[in-house]
């Protein structure tokens, strides 16, 4: 058995049991779930437990997000294809390699400039050529190109950042983790005639948001 071969065993069996399992339904995202091959994201010393149930280290204190976390947040965006989206939180290009692979363009943000280079060297080499990579405080959205039809938070936050709702189209979806700095809820957040209509998921845990309509640096 090769690597690559086992690799691709480990992300099938990742799939069935950690997300199929769990209730994650959509086909779609099981498809590109099934596809992007994360052990490319993670760092080599990882690279054998890519395909395990848990965040990993990327450096810089960051993590990738666990395999079950990132499609549950992918599945309650509700892409369909041609959407505009925003990724707050880059880290590996994991999350957002996913959503390129089901929206027409991703800006992804991270405030580390380290891994947003890292990040992008990462989809390059998956062929994933959809995406935009901006280093800025993500807590301001990225106005630039607003309104995005669906915009996804990927470190925990105290509260959904105003200029980002701003940020959201009418009608359009934002999936945020809010809480404090040890536990978050998962919420998705739509915007329904300028105004917040609020779904609250499940307990998690993410990293910081860090920024000015963040947390603040410790
Ligand atoms: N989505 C990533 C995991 C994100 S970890 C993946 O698929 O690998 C959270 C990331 O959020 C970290 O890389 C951290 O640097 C970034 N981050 C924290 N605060 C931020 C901010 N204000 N703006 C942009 N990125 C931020």
């Amino acid at each position: 058995m090769n690597q690559k071969h086992d690799f691709d065993l480990a992300r099938e069996r990742m799939v069935r049991q950690q997300i199929e399992a769990r209730g994650v339904s959509n086909p779609v995202v099981l498809a590109v779930m099934r596809e992007v091959q994360r052990h490319l994201f993670v760092p080599e010393a990882y690279q054998a437990r890519a395909y395990d149930d848990c965040p990993l280290p990327i450096g810089h204190g960051q993590t990738i997000s666990q395999p079950y976390m990132v499609a549950v947040m992918t599945e309650l965006l509700k892409l369909k294809g041609h959407e505009k989206v925003l990724e707050l939180g880059t880290g590996s290009g994991y999350q957002a390699s996913i959503l390129a692979r089901l929206a027409r363009w991703v800006y992804t943000l991270d405030r580390i400039p380290e891994l947003s280079e890292k990040a992008h060297r990462n989809t390059d080499a998956c062929g994933i050529t959809n995406l935009t990579f901006i280093v800025a405080d993500g807590t301001k959205g990225w106005p630039n190109e607003a309104p995005y039809d669906a915009i996804l938070i990927t470190a925990g936050a105290p509260t959904v950042p105003e200029p980002v709702f701003d940020q959201l189209s009418e009608g359009g979806r934002m999936v945020i983790p809010v809480g404090d700095r040890f536990s978050q809820t998962l919420r998705v957040v739509q915007k329904k005639q300028g105004l917040k209509k609020v779904e609250s998921y499940f307990e998690c845990r993410f990293v910081d948001l860090v920024g000015e309509h963040g947390w603040s640096e410790t």
